[in-house]
């Protein structure tokens, strides 16, 4: 596995890379959810690059920019044992020189759900992405639906700016208790992470409404609401059941809908949503 933190020198090990070329970017601190990521690509290319950037542009002002949990040798390791060839790191120098000016902004999907809670988010995310996109040129990138929004969004980029890239959505990785593995786990004590379950307790409860023919979303947004008022731990930011592919809330749930949620733990806020179809 090679380690590489310039642009040029990813160009280079890009241009004899074997085609063709997996990408999976990353903010690092890894776990199985981003080895699932790395995996597939393996299995889907000759080639798999990986990168490790803290992206400062998606973060806002008190956000936990400085705080999001780092540990570059692990994730190394972990990069290495699951097969990836090279992995990109670069400093927010590297991506982000003096003068930078240039931002990739999508439409209406970027101000709903994440992007209303985090107004700036998405043009960082769709910036860099668009230009790691660039530098490593891959044929397929990988993104988990633990992240439903931003895999929508960056699809949208990649076939509105007509990039020559397939954009492959995961499964979200699961703990044992059914929490989505996050990097952002790390920051909840002991009792926040027990209460934390309750997100895909009011996940299952949706699938389990929507299985008996309940088509009002409003009702599951209610039922939603009232579980995790329960746990005493949690504050919920939003629950939104949305049309799959614009995220325009539902009144009534036709053929799919994307449930999704943010919720607080203390100063953590965890997401976690479940496609109804
Ligand atoms: P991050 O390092 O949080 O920016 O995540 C990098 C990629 O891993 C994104 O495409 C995430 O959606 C994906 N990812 C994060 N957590 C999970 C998970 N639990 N299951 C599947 N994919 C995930």
């Amino acid at each position: 596995m090679q380690v590489v933190d310039t642009i040029a020198g990813m160009r280079q090990l890009r241009s004899v890379a074997a085609e063709p070329v997996g990408f999976v970017p990353t903010m690092g601190y890894l776990h199985d959810g981003h080895l699932s990521l790395v995996k597939r690509a393996r299995g889907d290319n000759a080639s798999v690059v990986a990168s490790i950037f803290v992206n400062p542009t998606q973060f806002g002002e008190n956000e936990d920019f400085e705080d999001y949990p780092r540990d570059t040798k692990r994730d190394l390791n972990m990069l290495e044992a699951a097969g990836t060839d090279i992995v990109f790191m670069p400093t927010a120098a590297e991506v982000y020189p003096p003068h930078f000016m240039s931002w990739v902004e999508v439409g209406k999907l970027t101000e709903r759900l994440e992007g209303a809670a985090r107004p700036t988010h998405f043009r960082g995310v769709t910036t860099v992405v668009a230009k790691l996109f660039n530098i490593v040129r891959p044929a397929r990138a990988y993104f988990g639906q633990k992240d439903a929004q931003q895999a929508l969004v960056i699809t949208r980029m990649a076939a509105d700016l007509g990039m020559d890239v397939e954009v492959v959505t995961c499964p979200t990785i699961r703990e044992p208790d059914g929490v989505a593995m996050s990097s952002r786990n790390t920051y909840l004590n002991p009792e926040q992470r027990r209460a934390a379950a309750v997100l895909r307790q009011a996940l299952d409860l949706a699938e389990r409404l929507w299985a008996k023919g309940e088509e009002n979303a409003e009702r599951l947004r209610r039922e939603m609401t009232a579980l995790i008022g329960q746990q005493p731990l949690a504050e919920i930011d939003y629950i939104s059941v949305a049309e799959v592919e614009t995220l325009d809330e539902l009144t009534t749930i036709d053929s799919s809908a994307l449930v999704s949620m943010a919720v607080r733990f203390g100063k953590t806020r965890l997401l976690d949503n479940v496609v109804l179809k």
